[in-house]
């Protein structure tokens, strides 16, 4: 038998992923490590140890108590945080292969954007946020993934956190600017791997939460008729199945989900295809890091949908927020949520010998009791008082 040489045979694992990637990707050659320097793994990439890190974390393995929209009481079949998650991460890296981004980084950003989420969704969030204004400060759940990724994780001797690489922390650090790097640059820009998983997120909770509110009749048929994104959807299922028919409510929410998710990923693969091809490749204030190729600097978002698309997307997003996400049902379990979270807060100030030893630190209380019922699980927040 002929057998023919490989042509990454003789490279390293680092070398030998990274010839597989896009100019534009991150290499895994050019990370700037971490905060905590430590020698690489010979049998993984860094960015494939930060995503096993991240698995066995316990603010992960919590996920699962956490609800995205819909009550856990509701039925079983509606999304928790943690499939919420796991959808983000498939979907980043499906995408992320196709137009040759680092998909491991993205798998890793995806598998912790969440890590930082309260307790009973937005709510949770909401009210921590109103609680921690009136000491001066604010509360926003992307920065606590950052924190616990950071700070809060405890599963190491050698260092706080997971000591993940910065690609990675700069990419959970989502609606915020200004990230130090160790070479005191400040970046101001976002990977594509990370403007990737941000949109990823948008599009996995928009159509998983389109199919659970079909699904537990929240939103009808008719409903449906009322936005361009959906009928076009619709119509689609309608050509590709014989006997479908468009005009009976007969349209099962599990095809109206991966429907709409083909087409929200055919279409973002071709706008962002377009962009990249459009944008000066690189600019020559790249940070640069043992390396003389430069990094690929953008401000501008250049994984996203063009115009058009865009304002598809929004007003799907819109449509469920009207018929939805604010209706009296969802909304009534938001307030409950947001008081139990504000007693707490309340019981915590007043007694912080509550407060776990693994919150004991110099941090102010208010911080600590912060830390603290982020990391709840909806039911444990249920049963705390
Ligand atoms: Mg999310």
């Amino acid at each position: 038998m002929n057998i023919q040489a490989n042509p990454l045979d003789g490279l390293n694992l680092v070398e030998n992923y990274d010839q597989l990637l896009a100019s534009y990707a991150q290499k895994n050659k050019q990370s700037f490590g971490r905060i905590h320097p430590e020698n690489e793994d010979p049998d993984r990439l860094p960015f494939q140890r930060d995503r096993d890190r991240v698995i066995h974390s316990r603010a992960f393995r919590r996920l699962k108590g956490k609800m995205q929209v819909v009550a856990p009481q509701k039925g079983d079949h509606y999304r928790n945080r943690l499939t919420h998650t796991l959808e983000v991460s498939q979907i980043s890296r499906d995408i992320a292969r196709n137009l040759k981004l680092n998909e491991d980084l993205c798998e890793t950003i995806a598998l912790a954007h969440d890590l930082g989420h309260t307790p009973f969704g937005h709510a949770g969030e909401t009210a921590l946020n109103q609680k921690m204004k009136g000491f001066g400060k604010t509360f926003e759940h992307n920065l606590q993934s950052l924190r616990i990724v950071e700070n809060l994780e405890n599963r190491y001797s050698d260092f706080p956190g997971l000591n993940l690489s910065y690609e990675v922390l700069t990419g959970l650090q989502k609606h915020t600017k200004g990230f130090i790097l160790p070479d005191k640059t400040t970046v101001n820009w976002q990977s594509l791997e990370a403007q990737l998983v941000d949109i990823c997120d948008e599009m996995a909770y928009i159509s998983a939460d389109l199919e659970d509110a079909f699904r537990g009749e929240y939103i009808t048929w008719k409903d449906l008729e009322e936005n361009e994104l959906c009928t076009q959807v619709i119509q689609q299922i309608s050509k590709s199945e014989n006997g479908f028919n468009f005009t009976q409510p007969n349209l099962s929410p599990s095809k109206l989900n991966h429907q709409l998710l083909h087409v929200l990923i055919q279409t973002l693969i071709q706008d962002s295809q377009k962009n990249i091809k459009n944008f000066p490749p690189l600019t020559p204030k790249t940070p640069k890091r043992n390396s003389n190729i430069p990094y690929l600097q953008s401000e501008n978002r250049l994984i996203e949908f063009n115009q058009e698309n865009e304002k598809k997307f929004l007003d799907l997003k819109t449509f469920l927020y009207k018929n939805f996400y604010e209706l009296p049902e969802i909304q009534s379990h938001t307030n409950q949520g947001q008081k139990v979270i504000s007693n707490i807060f309340d019981h915590l100030l007043l007694n912080p010998d509550k407060i776990p030893t693994d919150f004991q630190t110099n941090e102010p209380l208010e911080n600590r009791i912060c830390d603290y019922i982020a990391g709840m699980t909806d039911q444990f927040a249920t049963q705390f008082l």
